[in-house]
């Protein structure tokens, strides 16, 4: 795919799949209308990156929807120097958009080889634009249990499915800040917006979303994981 390609078929993406679909937010629209999410895919499916769906990338794991990773970053309300906790790097995608929008990403991957692929990725890409580079930081961890040294978060952004939301990222909300996560079982989920307000917490739901599993200490247990191996769900080729 050509720059000039790209670049026709990402504004396409971002009238007709986000703003076409209720995406308001214009800093949102212009972060994703700027990066070239075929830099984010295995290469054989550089082609498809503007279709309207998920995509399976490496691990047995996925990227997100064009229209979710835009759901999920308004509910943020990001804004320039917003302190957000990603939990599921995948291909850095996401971590990427919110950083074209200016926020510090401290960003969570379980899996080592998809962290040290998105670290790359960045460092890459950040060498046209510092900001790529600079806004995010790449560990691998549990980011079920979230990171406590660096909270509080402004913002906590989910993008794998939870059972229920992890205790220690409602403790790990600023107040006034916000979490967007896939919550339910293993076959589908509702995408939750939380604002923590002093001790108490908003809950508003979204509507119904797919994600592949949390997996880790504050997630689903072995036996749920067990019996979605057997799920003939959307991501066929998903595996812990
Ligand atoms: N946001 C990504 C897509 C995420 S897919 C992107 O823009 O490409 C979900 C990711 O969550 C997978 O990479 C999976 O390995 C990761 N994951 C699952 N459980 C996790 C955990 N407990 N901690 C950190 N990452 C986790």
């Amino acid at each position: 795919m050509d720059l000039a390609e790209s670049a026709s078929l990402r504004s396409e993406m971002v009238e007709s799949q986000l703003r076409g679909r209720g995406i308001r937010d214009e800093r949102v629209l212009a972060a994703m209308g700027e990066l070239p999410r075929e830099l984010f895919l295995p290469p054989d499916l550089a082609g498809d990156a503007y279709c309207d769906g998920a995509l399976p990338i490496a691990a047995g794991q996925s990227i997100s929807q064009p229209y979710m990773v835009g759901l999920m970053t308004e509910l943020l309300e990001p804004h320039p120097g917003m302190r957000i906790l990603e939990i599921g790097t995948g291909t850095g995608y996401q971590a990427a958009v919110l950083a074209l929008i200016g926020c510090e990403v401290l960003s969570i991957e379980r899996h080592p080889e998809l962290a040290a692929a998105a670290r790359t990725r960045l460092a890459s890409l950040g060498l046209a634009d510092p900001r790529l580079a600079d806004r995010v930081r790449i560990e691998v961890a549990d980011g079920s249990i979230g990171w406590r040294l660096r909270a509080p978060f402004e913002g906590i952004l989910v993008t794998a499915a939870a059972p229920r939301v992890p205790d220690p990222l409602r403790r790990q909300m600023a107040d006034g800040g916000r979490m967007v996560i896939p919550v339910g079982p293993l076959g589908g989920q509702e995408l939750v917006q939380i604002i923590r307000r002093g001790e108490g917490f908003e809950e508003r739901s979204f509507g119904g979303c797919v994600f592949v599993p949390l997996i880790g200490a504050a997630a689903y247990g072995e036996e749920e994981l067990l019996r979605a191996r057997r799920w003939p769900g959307p991501f066929r080729g998903w595996r812990r």
